[in-house]
């Protein structure tokens, strides 16, 4: 096994590397060294977001690590409580500063907080902030396909990426087509199932077979399907761990095994149709 090399093409001309470290849920005071031994085991992207609390730190660990800026790809995230135009870009203008980057290469919106009603004015802020350069490409999380919709009717414009849980048990096929069918770029948040999948007896048995982990048998079925992920970890060695790709691929029995795990019920975080969390 060796490292995911492998990038992915975004409809707007640029690439991002498939495999980056999500840091959700890893404090501002540990972020700068998790992020440190990330880099050293090769990962080049990392996924943060304004309401991670861990920008500074993202920004210490980049800044130890010495590595040339044009060789990283950075994501953060625009928060609810900033849709709009203005806003966007003030957002934008903390999150930079707190990174300490002029530039981060991918800018999503968060959630499309539906309720709120402020999504595609979010959207337009994006754009400008694109064809100002300090946010290198744009995209979005959580969007469904009606938001997805209204984002191409409204402005024309769609995003090079979309954020979503994406795991065995939660596959959202119907969304997935629409994103292929668009250009868009499927990333997969909580790749692995949040941890809650470690246990299952037929991810175990593929991992048998393949003589690898269930962590290395999810991320070889999103990178096989073509997804970025984001795998979470603060420890090197399964940061390392998720970072080797199975050289070997899946067969097709395993990928149809994979899909059959499927569960319509399967989701383990918010649903963005009703999810609209100001702080
Ligand atoms: P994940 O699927 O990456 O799973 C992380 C969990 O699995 C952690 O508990 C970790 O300790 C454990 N783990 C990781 N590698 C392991 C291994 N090799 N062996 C055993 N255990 C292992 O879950 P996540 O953190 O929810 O998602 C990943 C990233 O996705 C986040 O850090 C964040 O960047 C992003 N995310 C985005 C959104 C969004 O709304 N856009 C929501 C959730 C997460």
């Amino acid at each position: 096994m060796s490292g995911n090399q492998n990038t992915i093409s975004f409809h707007d001309g640029k690439s991002a590397p498939q495999t980056g470290l999500g840091v959700w849920q890893v404090e501002d005071d540990i972020a700068a060294s998790v992020v440190t031994t990330a880099l050293e085991i090769g990962y080049r992207s990392i996924d943060t977001a304004a309401i991670y609390g861990n920008e500074p730190g993202v920004g210490k660990g980049i800044a130890q690590s010495g590595i040339a800026r044009d060789e990283l790809f950075i994501t953060t995230k625009l928060w609810n409580d900033r849709h709009g135009h203005d806003l966007s870009k003030a957002a934008l203008n903390e999150s930079l500063e707190k990174l300490g980057l002029d530039y981060v290469d991918l800018y999503l919106i968060h959630w499309p907080a539906p309720a709120q009603g402020l999504f595609v004015q979010a959207w337009e802020g994006l754009i400008q902030l694109r064809d100002e350069g300090l946010a290198k490409s744009i995209g979005v999380s959580n969007f469904t396909i009606d938001h997805l919709q209204r984002l191409l009717d409204e402005t024309g414009v769609l995003p090079v990426v979309n954020q979503i849980e994406l795991h065995p048990n939660f596959q959202q096929q119907a969304l997935r087509e629409f994103h292929a069918e668009h250009d868009i770029v499927t990333e997969a948040w909580s790749p692995l199932g949040h941890g809650q999948l470690f246990q299952d007896p037929t991810l175990a048995g593929i991992a048998h077979k393949h003589g690898c982990t269930v962590a290395q048998v999810m991320l070889r079925w999103h990178i096989q399907s073509g997804h970025m992920v984001i795998p979470k970890s603060v420890h090197a060695d399964r940061l390392a761990e998720n970072f080797r790709i199975l050289e070997q691929p899946l067969d097709a029995d395993d990928m149809a095994t994979i899909a059959s795990l499927d569960q319509a019920d399967g989701r383990s975080g918010p649903d963005p149709e009703t999810f609209f969390l100001l702080k």
